[in-house]
C-alpha cells in the first residue's frame, strides 16, 4: 500500500524506516517534509492513506480533496486529533486513526521540566553564567514540597504527571470530565474546576483541545487563581486565551508561564525561521516576559515516543490493509 508521509522531518523518516524494515511485507511510504494543506493535497495522488501530524490540515476542504484522490485512511502520528474535521472524513468515508498512547512519561516529564526551569530560572542562570554574570538577585525560587498541583485532566499524561508530582512531595489536586477512581484512592483530589483554580499554586493543562475546552483558561478562570500562580500548557495552545494570559503576566496575576504549545503554532513550529523576522505579535509579546518558558512542541520528543509511535503508525496502516478494524485506536 502506498502512503504519503506528510510535515515529515528526518527524525520521523528515521523512525518508520526502522519500522518499516520489520514489517514482512512493507509498506511504500512516500516522505514528503511539506504539511498538509490545500495546496499540497496533491502529494497524496496514487496513495490509499496519508500519515500525518499535529499541525497538518485537515479541515474539509482538504479532506474533500484527498476523498477525490481515492485516499481512504488517515493515520495521525499524534494522541491529539483536534485538527480533524471528523464530521467530513466520516462523511467522506474516511477513516481517522491515531496513536492513542506512545510515552504518557514523555509529556509528563517535560511539563515537570518547564516548572524546574521557571520556579529556579535556569533559562535566566544559563544566560548569565555565559555573560560571566554570577550574580543571584531575580533568582530565587520557592520548594515544591507541600505546594498545591492542580491537574486538568487526569488522562493517561495528566495521572502520570500527578504520580510524578506526588513524588516530589506535592498535594495533588485535579479536576476531570471523568475522575478516575485509582487515582483518587492513590491520594490525588477530584475537585470542581472552581475549586481548582483559586488552590493550586502550580496549574498544569492535560486535557484534549474540543468544543468544551478551547480557550478554558481565559479572563474569568486567571481572576479566580492564585497571585503569581504557575500555569503549564503541554496539551494544546488553543487551551489557553493567549491575550487573557498576557494581561494576567503584566498585572503579575500570573507569576509564570510554561508553554510547550501556542494557539497559532500552526504557521511557526517544527521549522527553522531564523533567518526571518516574526510576523505574530501576540507571540512576540509572550517572548519579552523574563516569567516565560516558550518550547516548540517538543515535550514528546523523546527516543522512546518516536519509536512507538512509529510502530503504532505503521501497525494501524497494515491493519486498514488488512481490513481488521478492531485493532485500530479510531477517531471516527
Ligand atoms: P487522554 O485521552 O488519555 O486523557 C485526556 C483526559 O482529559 C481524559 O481523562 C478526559 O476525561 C479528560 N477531559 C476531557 N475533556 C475534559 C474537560 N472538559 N475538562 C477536564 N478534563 C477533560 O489523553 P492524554 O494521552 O493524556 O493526552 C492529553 C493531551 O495531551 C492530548 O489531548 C494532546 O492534546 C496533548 N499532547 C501533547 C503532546 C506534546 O508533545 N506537547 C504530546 C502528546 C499529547
Amino acid at each position: 500500500m502506498k502512503v504519503a508521509v506528510f510535515s515529515c522531518k528526518a527524525y520521523d523518516r528515521e523512525f518508520l524506516n526502522a519500522a518499516n524494515e520489520n514489517l514482512e511485507d512493507p509498506l511504500q511510504l512516500v516522505f514528503h517534509e511539506a504539511q498538509l494543506n490545500c495546496n499540497s493535497s496533491l502529494l497524496a495522488q496514487g496513495c490509499t492513506a496519508v500519515c500525518c501530524f499535529v499541525n497538518d490540515h485537515l479541515d474539509a476542504m482538504v479532506l474533500q480533496q484527498l476523498a477525490a484522490l481515492g485516499v481512504k485512511f488517515i493515520a495521525l502520528r499524534c494522541a491529539g486529533f483536534n485538527q480533524v474535521d471528523t464530521e467530513a472524513a466520516a462523511t467522506l468515508g474516511i477513516s481517522v486513526a491515531r496513536v492513542a498512547e506512545y510515552s504518557p512519561h514523555a509529556v509528563a516529564e517535560y511539563a515537570l521540566a518547564l516548572i524546574l526551569m521557571l520556579n529556579r530560572q535556569l533559562h535566566r542562570a544559563y544566560r548569565r553564567v555565559h555573560d560571566n554574570d554570577y550574580s543571584l538577585n531575580g533568582l530565587l525560587g520557592f520548594d515544591l514540597v507541600n505546594k498545591t498541583v492542580g491537574v486538568i485532566g487526569t488522562g493517561k499524561i495528566g495521572q502520570t504527571f500527578a504520580r510524578i508530582m506526588q513524588g516530589i512531595g506535592c498535594e495533588v489536586i485535579a479536576y476531570d470530565v471523568q475522575p478516575d477512581p485509582s487515582l483518587a484512592a492513590a491520594g490525588v483530589t477530584y475537585v470542581a474546576l472552581e475549586d481548582l483554580w483559586p488552590a493550586a499554586d502550580i496549574i498544569s493543562l492535560h486535557c484534549p483541545l474540543n468544543k468544551n475546552t478551547q480557550h478554558l483558561v481565559g479572563t474569568n478562570a486567571i481572576e479566580q487563581m492564585k497571585t503569581g500562580v504557575m500555569l503549564i500548557n503541554t496539551s494544546r495552545g488553543a487551551l489557553i486565551d493567549t491575550r487573557a494570559v498576557i494581561a494576567g503576566l503584566k498585572s503579575k496575576k500570573i507569576g509564570y508561564l510554561g508553554l510547550d504549545v501556542y494557539e497559532e503554532e500552526g504557521d511557526l513550529f517544527f521549522e527553522d525561521y531564523s533567518n526571518n523576522l516574526l510576523q505574530d505579535d501576540v507571540f512576540a509579546r509572550l517572548q519579552t516576559f523574563p516569567n516565560v518558558v516558550t518550547t516548540g512542541h517538543q515535550a514528546f520528543f523523546t527516543r522512546e515516543a518516536l519509536a512507538t509511535i512509529a510502530q503504532v503508525t505503521l501497525d494501524n496502516l497494515r491493519y486498514f490493509e488488512q481490513g481488521d478494524f478492531s485493532k485500530i485506536v479510531l477517531v471516527i
